[in-house]
């Protein structure tokens, strides 16, 4: 018997199925070494008295890999009609992930960018403590897949593949949220409020292209980002202080 629960994107109280946070189908993508993969899942806080805190280890370990988990956040109309965008984003999604961005030209990239936006909405259930999109947005996106105000896609691809490796990043000011899958590596940022000077987000050295909301011309340039510049630039973005960060990390390392 499933149990009722509100549903985060159309807000009924209604029996909710466990919804794949990243779709259903990318878990059979994910090669064999990594599917049973145990997640080492780190959470930092700033507490109270304005100190750094980080749990990590035992307490915060999770079996599986991070890009095959479910929760059970939408009812069951909701999951119906929004598999469709995990589905029709599949062929193209395949392609990136396995590295072969030939054709990148001819990507619908509006279309990706609706793919990225429910990844990131359904994600931030990860954590209740990271949520920062309200409910409104969602049922905004249920209805006619419109992507938030303040919502920024940049996507990359890396020569270190990786299947299964997430990092969020809330603050008052909103969401980070990137993620590796494969050769693709997408950084989304939600904004509570316009950031006023735009450039000053993604380090430009990042190697990342934006998508969303509009298509930064750069064609080359977000090619073949080695693990350690994606770490370098994770941190020269984020820094260390006044976030709450959770990062989940297939072990072995990813380098
Ligand atoms: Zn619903």
């Amino acid at each position: 018997m499933m149990a009722k629960r509100v549903c985060a994107f159309c807000g009924k109280f209604d029996q909710t199925t466990s919804e794949h946070l990243f779709g259903q189908w990318i878990k059979d993508e994910i090669p064999e070494e990594y599917k049973t993969a145990k997640t080492e899942h780190a959470v930092s806080f700033i507490s109270d008295d304005g100190v750094l805190k980080t749990k990590r280890g035992v307490l915060d370990r999770r079996q599986g890999n991070p890009i095959s988990h479910k929760l059970p956040i939408m009812c069951l109309e909701c999951n119906n009609d929004l598999g469709n965008v995990h589905s029709s984003n599949k062929p193209v999604l395949r392609n990136l992930f396995n590295g072969n961005w030939n054709d990148f030209d001819k990507i619908n990239l509006a279309a990706i960018s609706q793919w990225i936006t429910m990844v990131v909405m359904d994600n931030e259930f990860d954590n209740s403590r990271i949520v920062r999109i309200p409910q409104e947005y969602r049922q905004a996106f249920r209805e006619n897949r419109k992507i938030p105000e303040n919502f920024h896609i940049y996507i990359g691809r890396t020569n270190n593949v990786c299947w299964g490796r997430k990092w969020s990043k809330a603050s008052g000011n909103g969401l980070h949220m990137l993620f590796v899958i494969g050769h693709l590596v997408v950084l989304a940022i939600y904004e509570i409020k316009e950031h006023v000077n735009r450039n000053d987000i993604v380090p430009r050295h990042f190697k990342l292209k934006r998508i969303y909301p509009s298509i930064s011309e750069n064609g080359v340039d977000f090619l073949d980002i080695k693990a350690s510049e994606l770490m370098e630039g994770i941190y020269e973005m984020w820094g260390m202080f006044g976030w709450i960060t959770e990062a989940d990390a297939l072990a072995p390392k990813w380098d």
